[in-house]
Protein backbone atom coordinates (compact mmCIF):
# COMPACT_ATOMS: atom_id res chain seq x y z
CA UNK A 1 0.00 0.00 0.00
CA UNK A 2 1.33 3.25 -0.82
CA UNK A 3 2.32 5.71 1.77
CA UNK A 4 0.09 8.60 3.10
CA UNK A 5 2.19 12.03 1.50
CA UNK A 6 3.40 14.86 4.07
CA UNK A 7 3.40 17.93 2.77
CA UNK A 8 5.68 20.30 4.38
CA UNK A 9 5.14 24.12 3.79
CA UNK A 10 8.66 26.24 4.18
CA UNK A 11 12.07 24.53 3.78
CA UNK A 12 13.67 27.26 6.46
CA UNK A 13 14.82 25.52 10.15
CA UNK A 14 11.90 24.36 11.64
CA UNK A 15 10.57 22.71 8.21
CA UNK A 16 14.02 21.19 6.80
CA UNK A 17 14.09 19.46 10.44
CA UNK A 18 10.27 18.36 10.23
CA UNK A 19 10.98 16.86 6.52
CA UNK A 20 14.31 15.23 7.55
CA UNK A 21 12.63 13.41 10.51
CA UNK A 22 9.51 12.55 8.76
CA UNK A 23 11.55 11.35 5.75
CA UNK A 24 14.01 9.48 8.08
CA UNK A 25 11.14 8.11 10.38
CA UNK A 26 9.56 6.14 6.86
CA UNK A 27 7.20 8.86 5.47
CA UNK A 28 6.79 9.84 2.42
CA UNK A 29 7.59 14.00 2.26
CA UNK A 30 7.31 16.81 0.11
CA UNK A 31 8.68 20.02 1.20
CA UNK A 32 7.72 23.34 -0.74
CA UNK A 33 10.29 26.41 -0.18
CA UNK A 34 9.98 29.04 -2.03
CA UNK A 35 13.04 30.14 -2.90
CA UNK A 36 16.96 28.88 -2.45
CA UNK A 37 18.79 31.46 -3.09
CA UNK A 38 17.02 33.97 -1.14
CA UNK A 39 18.14 34.49 2.54
CA UNK A 40 16.15 34.82 5.54
CA UNK A 41 16.60 37.65 7.01
CA UNK A 42 18.14 37.05 10.36
CA UNK A 43 20.67 37.94 13.26
CA UNK A 44 21.98 34.01 12.94
CA UNK A 45 23.01 33.62 16.50
CA UNK A 46 22.14 30.20 17.61
CA UNK A 47 23.45 28.33 20.71
CA UNK A 48 25.57 25.74 20.99
CA UNK A 49 22.40 23.09 21.88
CA UNK A 50 21.35 23.18 18.45
CA UNK A 51 25.04 22.06 17.32
CA UNK A 52 24.70 19.09 19.09
CA UNK A 53 21.20 18.02 19.02
CA UNK A 54 21.10 18.46 15.13
CA UNK A 55 24.62 17.35 14.49
CA UNK A 56 25.28 20.67 12.83
CA UNK A 57 29.27 20.62 11.43
CA UNK A 58 31.52 22.99 12.54
CA UNK A 59 32.23 24.57 8.97
CA UNK A 60 28.49 25.56 9.06
CA UNK A 61 29.68 28.14 11.90
CA UNK A 62 31.20 31.27 10.82
CA UNK A 63 32.12 32.33 14.45
CA UNK A 64 32.45 31.17 18.12
CA UNK A 65 31.10 34.23 20.10
CA UNK A 66 32.51 34.38 23.61
CA UNK A 67 31.97 38.12 24.83
CA UNK A 68 29.13 40.64 24.37
CA UNK A 69 29.19 44.24 25.54
CA UNK A 70 25.91 45.63 26.67
CA UNK A 71 25.23 49.36 26.29
CA UNK A 72 22.64 50.95 28.23
CA UNK A 73 20.53 54.19 27.06
CA UNK A 74 23.22 56.79 28.72
CA UNK A 75 26.14 54.34 27.66
CA UNK A 76 26.89 52.35 30.71
CA UNK A 77 28.46 49.62 29.95
CA UNK A 78 27.98 45.89 30.99
CA UNK A 79 30.74 43.40 29.71
CA UNK A 80 29.43 39.95 29.99
CA UNK A 81 31.36 36.83 29.25
CA UNK A 82 29.31 33.71 27.91
CA UNK A 83 29.38 31.45 30.45
CA UNK A 84 26.80 28.90 32.15
CA UNK A 85 26.88 27.92 35.87
CA UNK A 86 29.41 25.20 34.86
CA UNK A 87 31.79 26.26 32.48
CA UNK A 88 32.10 24.27 29.41
CA UNK A 89 34.01 24.18 26.39
CA UNK A 90 30.76 24.78 24.86
CA UNK A 91 30.08 28.15 26.50
CA UNK A 92 29.78 30.35 23.09
CA UNK A 93 27.21 31.73 20.92
CA UNK A 94 27.45 30.00 17.12
CA UNK A 95 26.78 32.87 14.45
CA UNK A 96 25.87 31.28 11.05
CA UNK A 97 24.38 32.71 7.82
CA UNK A 98 21.31 31.54 7.29
CA UNK A 99 22.23 31.39 3.17
CA UNK A 100 24.39 28.41 4.53
CA UNK A 101 22.39 26.97 7.69
CA UNK A 102 19.24 26.71 6.09
CA UNK A 103 20.76 25.20 2.32
CA UNK A 104 23.07 22.59 4.83
CA UNK A 105 19.75 21.48 6.65
CA UNK A 106 17.25 20.80 3.19
CA UNK A 107 20.39 19.12 2.28
CA UNK A 108 20.10 17.16 5.32
CA UNK A 109 16.59 16.34 4.96
CA UNK A 110 17.04 15.58 1.11
CA UNK A 111 19.34 12.95 2.21
CA UNK A 112 16.95 11.49 4.49
CA UNK A 113 14.39 10.77 1.83
CA UNK A 114 12.55 13.98 1.76
CA UNK A 115 11.79 14.88 -1.56
CA UNK A 116 12.52 19.11 -1.28
CA UNK A 117 11.33 21.33 -4.45
CA UNK A 118 11.81 25.27 -4.95
CA UNK A 119 8.29 26.05 -5.08
CA UNK A 120 5.81 28.21 -3.92
CA UNK A 121 2.17 27.63 -2.67
CA UNK A 122 -0.61 29.51 -3.99
CA UNK A 123 -3.29 27.94 -1.97
CA UNK A 124 -4.39 25.10 0.47
CA UNK A 125 -7.52 23.73 1.52
CA UNK A 126 -7.56 21.35 4.78
CA UNK A 127 -10.39 19.47 5.87
CA UNK A 128 -10.98 16.44 8.36
CA UNK A 129 -11.21 14.27 4.55
CA UNK A 130 -7.88 15.62 3.54
CA UNK A 131 -5.15 18.14 1.90
CA UNK A 132 -5.49 19.95 -1.56
CA UNK A 133 -3.03 22.40 -2.20
CA UNK A 134 -2.02 24.44 -5.53
CA UNK A 135 1.52 25.25 -5.89
CA UNK A 136 4.17 26.99 -8.49
CA UNK A 137 7.53 25.15 -9.56
CA UNK A 138 9.56 26.58 -12.38
CA UNK A 139 6.51 29.03 -13.20
CA UNK A 140 4.12 26.25 -13.78
CA UNK A 141 1.15 25.69 -11.51
CA UNK A 142 0.58 22.06 -10.06
CA UNK A 143 -1.55 20.37 -7.69
CA UNK A 144 -1.20 17.85 -5.14
CA UNK A 145 -3.21 15.96 -2.27
CA UNK A 146 -1.50 15.29 0.76
CA UNK A 147 -2.93 13.46 4.03
CA UNK A 148 -1.19 15.96 6.56
CA UNK A 149 0.86 19.43 6.02
CA UNK A 150 3.11 20.65 8.72
CA UNK A 151 3.18 25.00 8.01
CA UNK A 152 6.45 26.21 8.52
CA UNK A 153 5.97 28.61 6.20
CA UNK A 154 6.84 31.50 8.74
CA UNK A 155 5.84 34.40 9.90
CA UNK A 156 3.46 35.43 7.25
CA UNK A 157 1.82 31.89 7.13
CA UNK A 158 -0.57 30.70 4.65
CA UNK A 159 -1.25 27.74 6.07
CA UNK A 160 -1.88 29.31 9.92
CA UNK A 161 -3.94 31.34 8.08
CA UNK A 162 -6.01 28.25 6.07
CA UNK A 163 -6.30 26.55 9.80
CA UNK A 164 -7.86 30.02 10.94
CA UNK A 165 -5.29 30.25 13.50
CA UNK A 166 -5.60 33.91 14.88
CA UNK A 167 -2.69 36.68 14.04
CA UNK A 168 -0.37 36.65 16.30
CA UNK A 169 1.20 40.09 17.10
CA UNK A 170 4.47 40.91 15.25
CA UNK A 171 8.03 43.16 15.68
CA UNK A 172 9.67 44.07 12.38
CA UNK A 173 13.48 43.78 12.54
CA UNK A 174 15.77 45.00 9.61
CA UNK A 175 19.23 44.49 9.51
CA UNK A 176 22.42 46.13 7.44
CA UNK A 177 25.08 43.60 6.63
CA UNK A 178 27.77 45.89 6.54
CA UNK A 179 31.56 44.64 5.95
CA UNK A 180 34.54 45.49 7.50
CA UNK A 181 38.15 45.83 6.02
CA UNK A 182 39.48 42.42 6.86
CA UNK A 183 41.72 44.09 9.63
CA UNK A 184 38.68 45.18 11.89
CA UNK A 185 36.85 42.20 11.39
CA UNK A 186 39.30 39.98 12.94
CA UNK A 187 38.55 42.03 16.13
CA UNK A 188 34.50 41.06 16.07
CA UNK A 189 35.88 37.45 15.68
CA UNK A 190 34.66 36.56 19.59
CA UNK A 191 32.69 39.70 20.26
CA UNK A 192 29.13 40.74 19.82
CA UNK A 193 27.34 44.20 20.92
CA UNK A 194 23.95 45.23 22.59
CA UNK A 195 22.81 48.34 22.45
CA UNK A 196 19.59 49.34 24.64
CA UNK A 197 17.90 52.90 24.38
CA UNK A 198 14.53 54.45 23.17
CA UNK A 199 17.04 55.55 19.84
CA UNK A 200 17.66 52.45 18.90
CA UNK A 201 14.33 50.68 19.93
CA UNK A 202 11.97 51.97 22.61
CA UNK A 203 10.63 48.10 22.97
CA UNK A 204 13.63 46.05 21.86
CA UNK A 205 17.02 45.75 21.41
CA UNK A 206 20.08 46.71 18.75
CA UNK A 207 22.45 44.48 17.96
CA UNK A 208 25.69 44.02 16.21
CA UNK A 209 26.77 40.29 15.34
CA UNK A 210 30.22 39.03 13.57
CA UNK A 211 29.20 36.77 10.75
CA UNK A 212 32.34 35.09 8.16
CA UNK A 213 32.48 38.10 6.44
CA UNK A 214 30.18 40.75 7.61
CA UNK A 215 28.47 42.62 10.47
CA UNK A 216 24.97 41.80 10.91
CA UNK A 217 23.57 45.25 12.54
CA UNK A 218 20.03 45.22 13.28
CA UNK A 219 17.14 46.19 15.22
CA UNK A 220 13.69 45.00 16.35
CA UNK A 221 10.77 47.08 17.16
CA UNK A 222 7.11 46.57 17.91
CA UNK A 223 4.51 47.23 15.78
CA UNK A 224 3.41 50.70 17.28
CA UNK A 225 6.83 51.87 15.90
CA UNK A 226 7.33 49.68 12.59
CA UNK A 227 7.33 53.09 10.26
CA UNK A 228 10.33 53.85 12.23
CA UNK A 229 12.66 51.21 11.74
CA UNK A 230 15.10 52.70 9.30
CA UNK A 231 15.65 55.22 11.75
CA UNK A 232 16.61 53.17 14.61
CA UNK A 233 18.80 51.28 12.61
CA UNK A 234 20.56 54.42 11.58
CA UNK A 235 20.21 55.81 14.93
CA UNK A 236 22.24 52.36 16.12
CA UNK A 237 25.27 52.63 13.08
CA UNK A 238 25.62 56.31 14.92
CA UNK A 239 25.90 54.84 18.62
CA UNK A 240 28.76 52.39 17.27
CA UNK A 241 30.30 55.70 16.83
CA UNK A 242 33.91 55.27 14.60
CA UNK A 243 33.13 51.10 15.46
CA UNK A 244 31.85 50.99 11.70
CA UNK A 245 32.83 53.69 10.01
CA UNK A 246 35.13 51.79 7.68
CA UNK A 247 32.04 49.71 6.86
CA UNK A 248 30.08 49.71 3.22
CA UNK A 249 26.47 48.64 3.71
CA UNK A 250 25.99 46.35 1.57
CA UNK A 251 22.20 44.58 1.74
CA UNK A 252 19.12 45.79 3.77
CA UNK A 253 17.01 42.88 5.02
CA UNK A 254 13.61 42.95 6.96
CA UNK A 255 11.10 40.89 7.76
CA UNK A 256 8.35 40.28 10.07
CA UNK A 257 9.24 38.58 13.92
CA UNK A 258 6.02 37.20 15.46
CA UNK A 259 5.96 38.01 19.63
CA UNK A 260 3.57 35.63 20.99
CA UNK A 261 2.42 31.77 20.92
CA UNK A 262 0.11 30.37 18.79
CA UNK A 263 -2.18 28.41 21.53
CA UNK A 264 -3.30 25.95 19.05
CA UNK A 265 -0.53 24.10 17.56
CA UNK A 266 -2.34 20.96 15.84
CA UNK A 267 -5.83 20.90 13.76
CA UNK A 268 -7.17 17.69 11.82
CA UNK A 269 -4.69 17.10 9.34
CA UNK A 270 -2.40 20.36 9.91
CA UNK A 271 -0.07 21.47 12.63
CA UNK A 272 1.76 24.74 12.95
CA UNK A 273 5.40 24.75 13.51
CA UNK A 274 8.40 27.83 14.53
CA UNK A 275 7.46 31.36 13.06
CA UNK A 276 4.17 29.84 11.43
CA UNK A 277 3.50 29.06 15.20
CA UNK A 278 5.06 32.40 16.77
CA UNK A 279 7.76 30.26 18.70
CA UNK A 280 10.09 33.25 19.10
CA UNK A 281 11.25 34.15 22.55
CA UNK A 282 9.85 37.77 23.09
CA UNK A 283 12.97 38.99 25.16
CA UNK A 284 15.87 37.79 22.83
CA UNK A 285 13.97 37.33 18.95
CA UNK A 286 15.78 33.62 19.12
CA UNK A 287 13.62 31.56 17.18
CA UNK A 288 15.81 29.01 15.38
CA UNK A 289 16.25 26.61 18.28
CA UNK A 290 12.65 26.81 18.68
CA UNK A 291 11.52 26.24 14.88
CA UNK A 292 13.69 23.37 14.76
CA UNK A 293 12.84 21.73 18.25
CA UNK A 294 8.76 21.92 16.94
CA UNK A 295 9.58 20.68 13.59
CA UNK A 296 11.18 17.62 15.49
CA UNK A 297 8.39 17.46 17.79
CA UNK A 298 5.64 17.76 15.26
CA UNK A 299 7.58 15.31 12.91
CA UNK A 300 7.80 12.48 15.81
CA UNK A 301 4.19 13.08 16.61
CA UNK A 302 3.04 12.62 13.05
CA UNK A 303 4.65 9.87 12.26
CA UNK A 304 2.91 7.90 15.34
CA UNK A 305 -0.29 8.82 13.61
CA UNK A 306 0.29 9.29 9.74
CA UNK A 307 -2.58 6.96 9.57
CA UNK A 308 -4.96 8.79 11.11
CA UNK A 309 -3.90 12.73 11.83
CA UNK A 310 -6.74 13.88 13.59
CA UNK A 311 -6.58 16.93 15.87
CA UNK A 312 -7.48 14.51 19.36
CA UNK A 313 -4.20 12.82 18.10
CA UNK A 314 -1.63 15.65 16.80
CA UNK A 315 -2.50 17.16 19.78
CA UNK A 316 0.21 15.30 21.49
CA UNK A 317 2.67 17.73 19.93
CA UNK A 318 0.98 20.49 21.57
CA UNK A 319 0.77 18.90 24.93
CA UNK A 320 4.46 17.74 24.55
CA UNK A 321 5.64 21.37 23.87
CA UNK A 322 3.33 22.92 26.55
CA UNK A 323 4.85 20.73 28.99
CA UNK A 324 8.11 21.28 28.19
CA UNK A 325 8.33 24.78 27.51
CA UNK A 326 5.22 26.44 28.90
CA UNK A 327 6.53 27.64 32.00
CA UNK A 328 9.62 29.38 30.02
CA UNK A 329 7.64 30.91 27.36
CA UNK A 330 5.55 32.88 30.03
CA UNK A 331 8.79 33.05 32.65
CA UNK A 332 10.59 35.09 29.53
CA UNK A 333 6.96 36.91 28.67
CA UNK A 334 7.00 38.35 32.33
CA UNK A 335 10.65 39.48 31.90
CA UNK A 336 10.42 41.37 28.82
CA UNK A 337 7.32 43.32 30.74
CA UNK A 338 9.87 43.96 33.86
CA UNK A 339 13.34 45.38 31.72
CA UNK A 340 12.53 46.24 28.31
CA UNK A 341 9.67 49.39 27.46
CA UNK A 342 11.52 52.38 28.64
CA UNK A 343 15.15 54.26 28.83
CA UNK A 344 15.03 53.52 33.14
CA UNK A 345 14.28 49.72 32.63
CA UNK A 346 16.94 49.39 30.28
CA UNK A 347 19.31 50.92 32.58
CA UNK A 348 18.20 48.73 35.19
CA UNK A 349 18.40 45.51 32.74
CA UNK A 350 21.97 46.77 31.98
CA UNK A 351 23.17 46.96 35.39
CA UNK A 352 21.44 43.40 36.62
CA UNK A 353 23.47 42.04 33.71
CA UNK A 354 26.36 42.84 36.01
CA UNK A 355 25.68 40.60 38.57
CA UNK A 356 27.26 37.14 38.12
CA UNK A 357 24.49 35.25 38.79
CA UNK A 358 22.44 36.58 36.53
CA UNK A 359 24.86 36.32 33.85
CA UNK A 360 25.15 32.75 34.82
CA UNK A 361 21.37 32.24 35.07
CA UNK A 362 20.87 34.08 31.68
CA UNK A 363 23.63 31.62 29.99
CA UNK A 364 22.08 28.28 31.32
CA UNK A 365 18.79 28.81 29.89
CA UNK A 366 19.62 30.48 26.18
CA UNK A 367 23.03 27.96 26.14
CA UNK A 368 21.47 24.84 27.25
CA UNK A 369 17.63 25.44 27.52
CA UNK A 370 17.28 25.06 30.76
CA UNK A 371 16.51 26.34 34.02
CA UNK A 372 18.78 26.35 36.60
CA UNK A 373 17.54 26.27 40.22
CA UNK A 374 19.15 29.28 42.34
CA UNK A 375 19.99 29.05 45.68
CA UNK A 376 17.37 31.15 48.03
CA UNK A 377 20.44 33.41 49.09
CA UNK A 378 21.40 34.20 45.58
CA UNK A 379 17.72 34.99 44.77
CA UNK A 380 17.29 37.54 47.65
CA UNK A 381 20.24 39.28 46.40
CA UNK A 382 19.44 39.22 43.30
CA UNK A 383 15.49 40.80 44.05
CA UNK A 384 17.84 43.00 46.64
CA UNK A 385 19.45 44.52 43.84
CA UNK A 386 16.25 44.74 41.16
CA UNK A 387 14.53 46.64 43.64
CA UNK A 388 17.70 49.05 44.73
CA UNK A 389 18.45 49.40 40.99
CA UNK A 390 14.75 50.42 39.67
CA UNK A 391 14.61 52.88 43.07
CA UNK A 392 17.90 54.42 41.81
CA UNK A 393 16.40 54.92 38.41
CA UNK A 394 12.88 55.32 39.44
CA UNK A 395 13.41 58.06 42.11
CA UNK A 396 14.66 61.52 40.64
CA UNK A 397 16.40 61.99 43.89
CA UNK A 398 18.45 58.65 43.98
CA UNK A 399 18.96 59.01 39.59
CA UNK A 400 22.58 58.46 38.79
CA UNK A 401 24.15 61.64 37.42
CA UNK A 402 24.58 61.79 33.50
CA UNK A 403 27.45 60.44 31.88
CA UNK A 404 29.43 62.88 29.75
CA UNK A 405 28.46 59.96 26.46
CA UNK A 406 24.36 61.02 25.96
CA UNK A 407 22.77 58.73 23.98
CA UNK A 408 20.73 60.42 20.95
CA UNK A 409 17.42 61.85 20.83
CA UNK A 410 14.98 59.86 19.73
C1 LIG B 1 16.10 40.40 11.46
C2 LIG B 1 15.89 39.14 12.27
C3 LIG B 1 16.90 38.70 13.10
C4 LIG B 1 16.76 37.47 13.79
N1 LIG B 1 17.81 37.01 14.53
C5 LIG B 1 17.73 35.79 15.12
C6 LIG B 1 18.86 35.24 15.80
O1 LIG B 1 19.93 35.84 15.86
N2 LIG B 1 18.73 34.00 16.35
C7 LIG B 1 17.56 33.29 16.30
O2 LIG B 1 17.49 32.18 16.84
N3 LIG B 1 16.49 33.80 15.65
C8 LIG B 1 16.54 35.01 15.06
N4 LIG B 1 15.47 35.49 14.37
C9 LIG B 1 14.25 34.67 14.29
C10 LIG B 1 14.44 33.54 13.27
O3 LIG B 1 14.83 34.11 12.04
C11 LIG B 1 13.16 32.74 13.09
O4 LIG B 1 12.59 32.47 14.35
C12 LIG B 1 13.43 31.42 12.37
O5 LIG B 1 13.90 31.66 11.07
C13 LIG B 1 12.15 30.58 12.30
O6 LIG B 1 12.34 29.47 11.46
P1 LIG B 1 11.11 28.87 10.64
O7 LIG B 1 11.64 27.69 9.90
O8 LIG B 1 9.95 28.69 11.53
O9 LIG B 1 10.67 30.02 9.63
P2 LIG B 1 11.52 30.76 8.51
O10 LIG B 1 12.95 30.71 8.78
O11 LIG B 1 10.86 32.08 8.31
O12 LIG B 1 11.26 29.83 7.24
C14 LIG B 1 10.04 29.84 6.57
C15 LIG B 1 10.32 29.38 5.16
O13 LIG B 1 9.08 29.22 4.48
C16 LIG B 1 9.23 29.69 3.16
N5 LIG B 1 7.90 30.07 2.68
C17 LIG B 1 7.10 31.05 3.15
N6 LIG B 1 5.96 31.09 2.45
C18 LIG B 1 6.04 30.10 1.52
C19 LIG B 1 5.17 29.65 0.47
N7 LIG B 1 3.99 30.24 0.23
N8 LIG B 1 5.56 28.60 -0.30
C20 LIG B 1 6.77 28.00 -0.06
N9 LIG B 1 7.63 28.39 0.89
C21 LIG B 1 7.27 29.43 1.68
C22 LIG B 1 10.19 30.88 3.29
O14 LIG B 1 10.85 31.14 2.07
C23 LIG B 1 11.14 30.40 4.38
O15 LIG B 1 12.29 29.79 3.88
C24 LIG B 1 15.56 36.72 13.68
C25 LIG B 1 14.53 37.19 12.87
C26 LIG B 1 14.68 38.38 12.17
C27 LIG B 1 13.55 38.86 11.28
Amino acid sequence: MAKPKILVVGGGPGGATAGRTLAAGGADVLILEKSFGRPKPCGGAIPPLVINEFGIPPEIIDCRMKYTTIYSPTGRETDVTVVGTKPTDKDFIGMVRREVYDNYLREQASKAGAEVIEAKLLSIKITPDGVKAVYEEKGVEKKIEAAAVIGADGAYSMVAKAVGAPRVPQCVAMQYRIRLPESQMQEWRETAELYLGDEVSPDFYGWVFPKHDHLSVGVGVSPDHSTKVRTYLNNLVERTGNKLKDGKIYATEAHALPMRHQKKLAWDRAMLIGDAAGMVVSTSGEGIYWAMKSGKIAAETLLKFQENPIAANLNEYEKIWKKQYGTMYRFLDRLQGIYFGDNRKFEVFTQMCRDEDVQRLTFDSYLHKEMAKLPVTSGLRIFGKMAFNFARWYVPALRPKPRPTLALEG
